[in-house]
């Protein structure tokens, strides 16, 4: 649904130029809610603006519904005429909800319909189903002085759908918010998701959103995309920093010789009592260093380190126990280091992780 080829954006000043975007390859299928995570400064809003065309790239290719967009940018009247029509296709939410103040609630949603030129009568209807839409039917006539911070979002999330977009565009739609408003609108986003086949494209710097309600995630660093995929690609993925910002799990090994191992547990396996069966099994003494478990995309993923008693080589029946489970497991690094020089075995482990 949206697609970006080697998108790249250079901003230029008189003392130095910044690389905002360096190659960016994005793909979201239609139909999913797709979060972009990154620390500050990463390039998440200039990727964003991007897509609709509100920044113009340097260069690379941005296709939003199988049209492309850049070969529209910047070619003549009548192109232009067709690029404003192709972004009236993709609504857009901002984290300062950019409301008009001296206009009613209402007539903020009406405001692109008159851009569109659409008449008074069908305005309003149209206006008055979107407030429906997000809860905010009594509120049409306030102004937005009158509304909470998630009342204001939600006015934003109508005026957003007002020319019936495909895809739906958010920039930290949930940051000026409180904890409790932030899932109820990330609740209306993957309700909106599911009832409209609106296609989401989020930015966000909360992992919580991921957790939450997208179905796919990229982590992005210095202008490019470092990981991407599905959440449980993500998270079956050995090594992958997302999933580790996903679960953070700690913990350090108590000693030289011991073994440190992460357990990633998905759907039933998080249920059954794996390290209790290990212990037993093998007699071992088995310490949780640390543990998250949590409900992503709706399935139930925890993750677990462990630490065993002996070097690698000593555990390598137990830890193959632990994948016949169907669990995925991941030697860490730094017990491997941390014994005397890393194993042979230890890296074809790591990498046969699954
Ligand atoms: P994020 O949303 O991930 O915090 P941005 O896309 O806003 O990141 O910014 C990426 C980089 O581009 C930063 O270094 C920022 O300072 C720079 N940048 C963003 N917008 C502009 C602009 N209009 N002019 C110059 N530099 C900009
Ligand atoms: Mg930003």
């Amino acid at each position: 649904m949206i697609t970006t080829t080697g998108l790249t954006k250079v901003y230029r000043s008189r003392d130095r130029d910044v690389t905002a975007l360096d190659g960016v390859d994005l793909h979201v299928r239609e139909g999913e809610v797709y979060g972009v995570v990154g620390r500050s400064g990463a390039g998440k809003s200039t990727l964003i603006r991007c897509v609709n065309l509100l920044e113009r790239p340097s260069s690379g290719t941005v296709t939003v519904g199988g049209q492309d967009l850049t070969a529209l940018a910047g070619r003549g009247h009548r192109a232009n005429s067709a690029l404003r029509q192709a972004r009236s296709g993709i609504g857009m939410v901002f984290q300062h909800f950019n409301l008009l103040s001296s206009r009613t609630v209402q007539a903020n949603v009406e405001l692109p319909l008159e851009i569109l030129g659409i008449s008074g009568k069908d305005r309003s209807r149209k206006a008055l189903e979107l407030l429906d839409l997000v809860g905010l039917t009594d509120k049409a006539k306030a102004y937005p002085a009158q509304l909470s911070g998630g009342q204001k979002q939600r006015v934003g999330i109508a005026r957003a759908l007002a020319g019936d977009p495909k895809v739906l565009l958010s920039d930290e739609a949930t940051s000026a918010l409180d904890p409790e408003t932030t899932r109820s609108i990330l609740q209306l986003l993957r309700d909106l998701n599911r009832q409209l086949g609106l296609t989401v494209l989020l930015i966000t710097h909360e992992m919580d959103v991921i957790k939450t309600i997208c179905d796919s995630a990229a982590l992005m660093k210095n202008g490019r995309i470092v990981e991407s995929g599905t959440v449980s690609e993500v998270l079956s993925t050995p090594g992958s920093e997302l999933a580790q910002e996903l679960f953070p799990v700690g913990g350090e090994a108590s000693g030289p010789d011991r073994t440190v191992v992460d357990v990633t547990f998905h759907g039933e396996a998080a249920t059954r009592p794996v390290i209790s069966q290990l212990s037993r099994t093998y007699n071992v003494d088995v310490s949780i260093l640390g543990a998250a478990m949590d409900t992503v995309a709706g399935r139930q993923v925890g993750r677990m380190r462990i630490e065993l008693p002996g070097p690698f080589e000593e555990n390598v029946v137990p830890i193959g126990f632990l994948r016949e489970q169907g669990l995925q497991v991941d030697v860490a690094e730094t017990a491997v280091a941390a014994a005397t020089p890393a194993p042979a075995g230890a890296e074809l482990v790591k990498d046969g992780a699954k």
